[in-house]
């Protein structure tokens, strides 16, 4: 008998632990969607004798163009090697300037740096957080050589703008689209705009290679650039050689990436409809529910743009944002804030002046914006509770 009592208790509480679990189950801001095929592709790859700058690395970079239609793909061992080598392959003088926005993943303004140049930061626009065309205008001078432009959350900008901005200034263009992949601007997949266009493959990106990064472009010279200096300036790799010889023409960098991690990108690439059509799904769902909640303003979208969806933003109005984020957490979601402005990290405030006063929008947003959860695996039931949480926030 107390046995029984026993064992019904213990069973009691290992209910009461289980539900506990699944409702503190954590939900990340994004996350990976690895299927079985593409582990079969990578333990064929490793079996296969080429794990490095093989045919995988060919092959991902040749899904690359098809998937985007355009001419040429290089792929690196990062995004930011990816916008580093983009930089260094248009071979500025020292003191060039590059304008790009401060409202992204602080990679971009490094890669100027890197190349000892100078980033100088134009102001965004609120309703999709992208680089505002006017506030180009203002920030150039003599020493203007390139606008980096990035597509944030997967927003293509005001590309015809930019691009009249670069052509009536002989400015060259770089497109961070480490969010975009998958994204369209008036009809045409990015990556066929600018002289060469930046993609990210880490976990939380669109397809993943663990980390990985990929430059696209329809400039032949420019690819031809790329590939060296991915590989330490040489001018040709082992495969390309009749003999022993080689020369190293620029100060390249080893940026390579494996046939290990280009065999699971190949393999990714290959459901990139269905994850983007899913990442539409979601956010529609989001932006239904949450314009019915007043002190939220969700994100725009602009009726001649493809939204590839890599993060869901939203503003906050009357709420204390910092307040709602640890409401969030505690309800284990896993909310995140994208990005903090560049000019406020320690480094650029040792080392430039910048006032934040000449970001208005840029400060404005940033203090009240959140990101939610959205990845292709999130499942229905994930949504619900996050709009659920979020509805029930009392401030
Ligand atoms: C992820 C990201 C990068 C850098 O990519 P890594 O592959 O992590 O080096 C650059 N710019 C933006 C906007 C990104 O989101």
């Amino acid at each position: 008998m107390i046995q029984a009592i026993i064992i019904l208790k213990i069973h009691n509480i290992n209910k009461a632990v289980f539900q506990l679990k699944n409702m503190d189950e954590f939900i990340p801001y994004a996350t990976q969607d690895i299927s079985e095929e593409d582990i079969k592709e990578v333990v064929n790859t490793l079996k296969s004798g080429w794990l490095t700058t093989g045919p995988k690395v060919k092959e991902f970079e040749d899904s690359l163009c098809n998937y985007l239609g355009c001419k040429y793909a290089i792929a690196v061992n990062s995004g930011t090697s990816a916008l580093d080598i983009a930089v260094k392959a248009l071979n500025f003088p020292e003191g060039s300037e590059i304008i790009t926005t401060p409202f992204t993943f602080v990679a971009d303004s490094n890669a100027v740096l890197y190349n000892n140049l100078k980033p100088i930061f134009a102001d965004i626009e609120e309703g999709t957080r992208n680089i505002d065309p006017d506030q180009i205008r203002k920030k150039i001078t003599k020493r203007t050589k390139a606008i980096i432009y990035v597509n944030y959350a997967g927003h293509p900008c005001d590309i015809d703008e930019i691009k009249k901005i670069a052509r009536e200034n002989y400015l060259f263009l770089i497109e961070d689209s480490c969010h975009a992949l998958g994204a369209e601007y008036k009809g045409i997949k990015i990556g066929n705009f600018a002289d060469m266009t930046i993609l990210s493959f880490h976990p939380v990106k669109h397809i993943t290679t663990g980390e990985g990064g990929a430059i696209v472009t329809n400039n032949e010279e420019l690819a031809k650039k790329l590939k060296t200096l991915r590989n330490h300036g040489i001018d040709k790799a082992p495969s390309e050689r009749e003999s022993w010889a080689y020369d190293m023409k620029d100060l390249g960098r080893n940026y390579r990436i494996t046939d290990i991690q280009c065999s699971l990108g190949a393999s990714q690439i290959k459901k990139m409809d269905d994850f983007i059509k899913r990442r539409q799904e979601i956010s529609k769902k989001y932006n239904e529910e949450f314009s019915k909640i007043d002190w939220i303003k969700t994100p725009d979208t602009k009726y001649n743009v493809k939204h590839a969806w890599h993060l869901y933003t939203v503003l906050l109005k009357g709420v204390d944002r910092n307040n709602f984020f640890e409401y969030m957490k505690k309800n284990n979601i896993g909310v995140n804030v994208h990005y903090i402005p560049s000019y406020k990290f320690t480094y650029y405030k040792r080392n430039f002046n910048i006032s934040p006063e000449e970001f208005p929008v840029t400060e404005d947003v940033f203090n009240r914006i959140i990101t939610l959860p959205l990845y292709p695996k999130m499942t229905n039931e994930q949504v619900e509770r996050v709009i659920r949480l979020v509805r029930e926030y009392k401030q």
